[in-house]
């Protein structure tokens, strides 16, 4: 029995695992770097252990670091997750070494299955084809230049210990290989620490689809069906879903069957997964495929959907498999009903060239409605550092049905926010809305298809500027709430400041200032904009703001943070700054935090942290007369014109409502 167990991972893998480990009464323990050190996994754990710095390979990726911490805190088992040791045969080694049970599979079966060269000649033993090619041992260019040749253009070279996609090239003719070959070596040896090639038929409309395995230690093994991992960028996948649509019956059956024999070939003892590429043109017809790619062994990233349709918890078959107990239900007790889809969503601007966004979570909230499930690693206030992958949860959905699940996932994406850092969440969307990903004809040439310049959010308006305004009027002008606006501070002098309770802001958006003009009251304002008059209805609740605007009623997921405001709609975030308009001297406005022709005044409400002039002093236009703290920060406001300091009305400590006037200035005549 495993009474502890240490997960060797980060992310939302490692609360994943450790969500099964408390439902079955195991204590756990996670492991961090000192970039993880406030992280949900860490929060969520029993006990937790600093095993390093930040760099992976001093942490995440040391064996001696992770069989230490298990060892202080007494844990009896490590799960490893995917990525980082979940497939290094000497983790299971040093497990074994100290009396440690390893959740996953034999040493022997991840050696084997690692090399892809390997596990291809395991596969052609077992009688399971593998997509035509080459995967001898003669590494020098004349075999490979003859091998390409007898596969016949375009070929498709890869690193045999290579993985997450990397390390493929393409190749159209012969002329082009002793280059490829060349630069091909040069990558596998410097990313995989192994220079060995392998070559296959490049087949130009794939589909992948993957089947779940599960063996015990006792010689048993079933499947758990398969898995459409077709949509991908860069050989990476971004959609999976579960079972495959548009699959013939015989086919399906064929690729269970294939991959069951692979397992069995090998003995394969955990969960597993058997990789395939089918042709998406003759697939069907019975001659294209399915071909074994390669052998995944660990859980992968995709297993909810498997989940999903099985109704059963993979991790939880992974534990007992580790504990030596036989599988729970034979391959006729396994039955898969239903569809399910998952998204990855990552901190990656799909329409800046996929360029990783890092930063501060500011809000991460997914209303969860039925059939709809996320696994999240993070949380309001986490922090997404460039030294990890940038997935931060993914969104799954479960129906009877492809066009239900479908439909439910879309909303889901619409609902969720995430705010503070970019994601890929718009583009998740309008893949999973495409008429073409709905009608289940589904190859790795999808995104090349559909978006052949890269993807862009579709534009329209948002009325973003106008959700930021009434949202710094609700929320940063009064930030406390609750209680008609009179009998606060802030409004008074808000009110006062504005003559008839109305008051311009520069609200900026993508380094374009739009000047709005507010005035009403709690819930009720008017705005003008460009010249329109809106009047709008605002109520909010939680982190969702409702607005209703000429008649139409939208909900938006909000945050702030000192002059920043988030505003999320429909899969969509816009980051904007809202501070009052001054004009400045110029007749132009909006870009000082401070009010008002000669008056510097607070911006928001606040603690003066300084008054950095006294009276009769000699100031010139945007030198900081005082600092102003709000939320943790702190803003300099300076002064808007050249002159002579002329009375201050605050001092360092003082606690200012919006618009208080701090500083007032005369003029240079
Ligand atoms: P990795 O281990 O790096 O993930 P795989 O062999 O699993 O590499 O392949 C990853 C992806 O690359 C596949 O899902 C598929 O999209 C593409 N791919 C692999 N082999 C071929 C091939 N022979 N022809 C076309 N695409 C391929």
């Amino acid at each position: 029995m495993i009474r502890k167990l240490l997960v060797a991972n980060r992310g939302e893998i490692a609360c994943r695992v450790m969500r099964t480990c408390k439902r079955l009464g195991i204590r756990t323990v996670a492991v961090y770097s000192d970039a993880d050190q406030g992280a949900l996994h860490v929060a969520m754990a029993d006990e937790a252990v600093r095993i390093g710095p930040a760099e992976a390979a001093q942490s995440y990726l040391s064996i001696d670091a992770i069989i230490g911490a298990a060892k202080r805190t007494g844990a009896d088992a490590i799960h490893p997750g995917y990525g980082f040791l979940s497939e290094r045969a000497a983790l299971p080694e040093a497990c074994a070494a100290n009396g440690i049970v390893w959740v996953g599979p034999s040493a022997n079966a991840i050696r084997r299955m690692g090399s892809k060269i390997e596990s291809k000649r395991i596969a052609e033993q077992a009688n399971v084809a593998s997509v035509p090619g080459y995967h001898g041992s003669a590494q020098d260019d004349a075999s490979l230049i003859a091998a390409a040749e007898r596969i016949g253009f375009p070929v498709l070279i890869k690193a045999s210990a290579g993985g997450g996609g990397r390390g493929m090239r393409r190749v159209h003719q012969a002329a082009a290989l002793p280059e490829a070959l060349a630069a091909a070596r040069a990558e596998a040896q410097a990313g995989f620490g192994d220079p060995s090639l392998l070559m296959e038929k490049l087949i130009l409309r794939p589909r992948h689809i993957e089947v779940q395995l599960a063996g015990d230690k006792h010689g048993n093994l079933v499947h758990l069906f398969e898995r459409e991992c077709s949509i991908q960028r860069n050989y990476q996948k971004v959609v999976e879903e579960a079972p495959a649509p548009n699959l013939a019956q015989d086919v399906r059956t064929a690729l269970h069957a294939a991959a069951v024999k692979l397992g069995e070939a090998i003995g394969y003892d955990s969960l597993g997964t058997v990789e395939f590429i089918l042709d998406a043109d003759t697939a069907n017809q019975g001659s294209g495929g399915p071909w074994f790619l390669e052998m995944n062994t660990r859980l992968q990233v995709e297993h909810p959907v498997t989940e999903e349709i099985t109704g059963l918890d993979l991790v939880e078959w992974q534990i007992r498999i580790a504990e030596g107990e036989r599988l729970p239900l034979s391959q006729d007790e396994i039955t898969a009903t239903g569809s399910a889809i998952e998204v990855r969503l990552n901190a990656e601007d799909p329409a800046k060239s996929y360029r990783p966004c890092t930063g501060g979570i500011v809000l991460f909230d997914a209303p969860i409605g039925e059939g709809v499930r996320v696994d999240t690693g993070i949380r309001p206030g986490s922090v997404v550092t460039p030294n990890y992958d940038s997935m931060l949860a993914k969104v799954i959905a479960y129906a009877p049905d492809r066009a239900e699940a479908t439909a439910r996932l879309s909303t889901a994406l619409g609902d969720l926010a995430v705010l503070g850092i970019g994601s890929n969440q718009a583009f998740l969307r309008d893949i999973i809305d495409h008429p073409l990903f709905r009608s289940g004809d589904l190859s790795t040439s999808f995104l090349p298809e559909v978006y052949p310049e890269g993807w862009q959010p579709a534009g329209g308006s948002d009325d973003a500027e106008i959700a930021a305004a009434v949202l710094w009027a609700e929320r940063v002008a009064r930030p406390n709430a609750p209680g008609p606006w009179a009998s606060l501070g802030g409004f008074r002098v808000f009110a006062a400041e504005a003559g008839q309770g109305r008051i311009a802001l520069a609200v900026e958006r993508n380094g374009e200032t739009a000047r709005v003009e507010l005035s009403g009251d709690h819930g009720r304002y008017q705005l003008k904009r460009d010249g329109a008059v809106v009047k709008a209805e605002a109520a909010v609740t939680g982190s969702r703001l409702t607005l209703s605007v000429g008649g139409a009623r939208r909900t938006y997921s909000w945050a702030t943070e000192g002059e920043r405001i988030w505003i999320g709609h429909e899969a969509q975030a816009a980051e904007l700054t809202v501070r009052p308009w001054i004009e400045t001297a110029g007749g132009g406005g909006g870009g000082a935090a401070s009010g008002g022709g000669n008056r510097v005044t607070a911006s928001m409400p606040g603690q003066i942290n300084a008054i950095k002039v006294e009276v009769g002093q000699t100031v010139t236009a945007g030198e900081t007369v005082a600092v102003l703290e709000a939320m943790k920060l702190l803003y300099s406001l300076p002064a808007p014109v050249n002159g002579k300091v002329a009375a201050v009305y605050a001092a360092a400590g003082d606690n200012v409502a919006v618009g208080a006037v701090l500083v007032e200035i005369e003029p240079e005549a």
